[in-house]
């Protein structure tokens, strides 16, 4: 008995040293870069520009209203106008309706190029919320150090940004010694025909990629508990979707003399099973990722948890699992969203309907998902088919290029004081249409938000600090300084 007892001891003093020696080893991902270029930005005159694009209510096609064909016409004029030297140095190539591709040739032709993404389109104010904003929505008001509009954050700033950092690299006499190519879309909030229109040229031209940058994470503090200092996320991975349609048919017929089950109460049975069976957790696709890179710099009881993933994974998923927005980054999860029945309240479904919209973890399929739904459902008289518009998850982006190491250095070089880390995106962007191009499809705008400011994307009172708006312009020139040379 005593025997037993010592060898128990003896195991978790092991187990014990085990765990605290790989927490002591789980060492620092982050960089520490040579100081940035100098580099100076008109904070002030970048932000009237910015100011004056917002103005111009770039909405894309959807849903029965056409594209606002002359805000664009007016916005590529405006970008003439403003970028002059950008687009008497870059080659300009239109992209169907409204998108548009620029090329900064590089010295080095034998160099693989890097692309820049941003789109050109915004998403409407919801009717009847232009009220409440602080500034009307589209006025590109300059007021209390922010400038205010649609778009200001998602995401003419990301482009008028990145044509600043050029547009002031080339007064400086920069060449780059790789080609750079930008890709704006005009069709992102509604799809993305335009950059997939853009991927598909640049592959028959047989181009790959060193790198792409799009829009996708910020920089953000107070997010990933344990950590005080702001965290840059940059999206890997971005998931996919598929809606499932589920369909049962009835008899019909009124509803004074009922079979025991109707097509709702089929229907309802399946949908409910779906909901308690939802396809498994586990931590990967760019989330896994995450944690190599934060983890680290966690407090020591939960860098011991991190870095000890082996033991603890199972912990972690159901930590992660148990709230809405951690549960989206560690499963394909499951949301039924419509259900339709008969028109009437005394008449009997001769047909039900439900939707269950899937957004899939990279590494699970549109295809597992209808397997999994068939086999949870496990009901003859369900139909099951899909519906709409479908993604495939992306691939996972490197975190071991060059690639990789010249993002996560610029990022620092001019914010220092923020960790750079990996991350899952739960939300679609146009970098998917350029995945089969390069290994690093990178998801980031540089950046800072408050948690509160998280809300005004696609929200009210969608706004930029000049200040924040300054840096982001620095940061791109230094981000191409150091992937062009
Ligand atoms: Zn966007």
């Amino acid at each position: 008995m005593k025997r037993l007892f010592l060898m128990m001891l003896l195991g978790i003093c092991l187990l014990a040293a085990v765990l605290v020696t790989r927490a002591v080893g789980f060492s620092s991902r982050q960089v520490t870069p040579e100081a940035a270029a100098p580099f100076s930005v008109d904070a002030d005159a970048a932000a009237v520009r910015l100011a004056g694009a917002l103005r111009l209510k770039t909405l894309a096609a959807s849903e029965g209203r056409p594209a606002e064909d002359a805000a664009f016409a007016a916005l590529h004029d405006y970008l003439r106008e403003h970028f002059p030297r950008v687009h008497a140095e870059l080659r300009r190539e239109p992209q169907g309706a409204h998108s548009v591709l620029y090329t900064w040739p590089g010295t080095d032709a034998s160099l693989r190029p890097v692309l820049l993404m941003g789109h050109l389109d915004v998403v409407p104010v919801e009717p009847g919320t232009e009220g409440t904003w602080t500034r009307p929505p589209f006025s590109g008001d300059i007021a209390d150090g922010y400038v205010w509009g649609r778009g200001a954050l998602d995401d003419k700033g990301s482009v008028l940004a990145i044509l600043e950092a050029v547009e002031a690299l080339l007064a400086a006499g920069h060449r780059p010694k790789r080609t750079v190519l930008f890709a704006f879309g005009a069709d992102e909030e509604v799809g993305g025909l335009g950059a997939e229109a853009m991927a598909k040229l640049l592959r028959e031209r047989g181009v790959t990629l060193e790198s792409v940058l799009d829009e996708g994470g910020m920089m953000l503090t107070g997010t990933v508990p344990g950590v005080k200092a702001p965290v840059a996320v940059v999206g890997v991975a971005e998931k996919g979707m598929v809606s499932v349609e589920l369909v049962a048919e009835g008899e019909g017929g009124h509803s004074s003399m009922p079979p025991r089950q109707t097509a709702v109460g089929v229907l309802s049975r399946a949908v409910s099973r779906l909901e308690e069976e939802p396809m498994p957790a586990e931590l990967r696709g760019g989330s896994r990722a995450l944690f190599d890179f934060v983890g680290p710099e966690m407090p020591f009881g939960m860098r011991l948890v991190f870095a000890n993933l082996w033991l603890f994974e199972p912990l972690v998923v159901r930590q992660l699992a148990a709230r809405p927005s951690t549960n989206a980054a560690v499963r394909t999860t499951t949301a039924a969203t419509m259900f339709e029945g008969s028109v009437k309240d005394n008449v009997l479904p001769a047909r039900a309907r439900a939707v269950v919209n899937f957004r899939t973890l990279p590494g699970d399929t549109v295809q597992g998902v209808l397997e999994h739904v068939r086999r949870v459902v496990d009901d003859p008289r369900v139909k099951v088919g899909t519906l709409g518009f479908i993604s495939e998850a992306s691939p996972v982006s490197r975190t071991d290029t060059e690639a990789w190491s010249v993002l996560q250095r610029s990022i620092r070089q001019v914010f220092p004081e923020t960790l750079v880390a990996p991350y899952l995106m739960v939300g679609a962007t146009d970098a998917r249409h350029f995945a089969g191009l390069s290994d690093s499809v990178y998801r980031f705008m540089p950046l800072h938000l408050e948690r509160e400011d998280l809300a005004r994307l696609h929200g009210r009172d969608e706004r930029v600090s000049i200040q924040g708006y300054a840096k982001a312009v620095r940061f791109y020139a230094q981000y191409l300084r150091n992937a062009t040379h």
